[in-house]
């Protein structure tokens, strides 16, 4: 299993925003077919694939906060925004073929399995990909919190963090060209120079287990097999 790769489990975790591809909002279907493509690759290497995927195309609950809304009653949107996300994933995958599992951290047994950690395992060990859905369940969390979770509780050798850049650097890429991008990072340099990876609680969660956090671009086609056969550009924060 996993040829090609050291890796036999892996955690995948994109943000909402990496769905709804040039348009502003919501699930662009294309683009999550794209990505279940990459997934697909990785899953015929025989790696087991856990995917966490946020809600920001859809609901943040510090935005709804923002504008006045409670904010626990924001963020359990933002959870079942996460929801649909998953769905939209899951159809993309077993269009390809690939088995998947929709768990959700908040039951709604009608929609997708409730999150019973053995049985996860079980799902994994079956080669099924499984995707975490409504975050860890709880309002004040994050979609990165819940990923470095689900990644510490399945036993994933580290979570794959797909953005649209190829890691972390010192400064935007995007606005400034002579950026440097770091190839390995420690937890504690990302938490004291407040470098955007995930949030703060994330990567205290990742650091205190020993979680390693790959950040790589999901915009070049073939980046996440070639990432976890170790070839292309990415950080590493360990
Ligand atoms: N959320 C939450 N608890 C969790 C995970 C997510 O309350 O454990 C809510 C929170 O309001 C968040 C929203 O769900 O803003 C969407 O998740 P996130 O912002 O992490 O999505 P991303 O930025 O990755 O698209």
């Amino acid at each position: 299993d996993g040829a090609g790769t050291k890796y036999r489990r892996v955690l995948l975790k994109i943000s909402g925003e990496a769905l709804m591809g040039d348009q502003g909002f919501g699930l662009h279907p294309p683009t999550v077919e794209r990505i279940a493509r990459e997934v697909k690759s990785v899953a015929d290497l025989g790696v087991e694939i856990c995917m966490v995927i946020g809600g920001g195309n859809i609901f943040r609950g510090l935005a709804g906060a923002a504008q006045g809304m409670e904010r626990t009653t924001a963020d359990y949107m933002g959870m079942l925004a996460t929801v649909m996300n998953a769905l939209a994933m899951q159809g993309a995958l077993e269009s390809l073929g690939i088995h998947t599992r929709v768990i959700s951290a908040i039951p709604m047994d009608q929609v997708c399995e409730p999150y019973i950690r053995r049985r996860a395992v079980r799902h994994l060990e079956k080669k099924r990909v499984c995707i975490f859905a409504a975050g860890t369940g709880n309002p004040y969390f994050t979609t990165d919190t819940a990923a470095t979770l689900r990644a510490n509780e399945m036993a994933c050798e580290a979570i794959f963090k797909g953005t649209k850049v190829d890691g972390i650097y010192d400064m935007d890429p995007k606005l400034h060209p002579e950026a440097k991008r770091y190839d390995r990072v420690s937890y504690d340099e990302v938490l004291m120079k407040n470098l955007k990876v995930m949030d703060a609680s994330a990567i205290a969660l990742a650091r205190d287990n020993n979680l390693p956090i790959i950040v790589f671009s999901l915009d070049e086609p073939g980046g996440f097999t070639s990432i976890l056969a170790g070839e292309g550009t990415c950080t590493v924060v360990k």
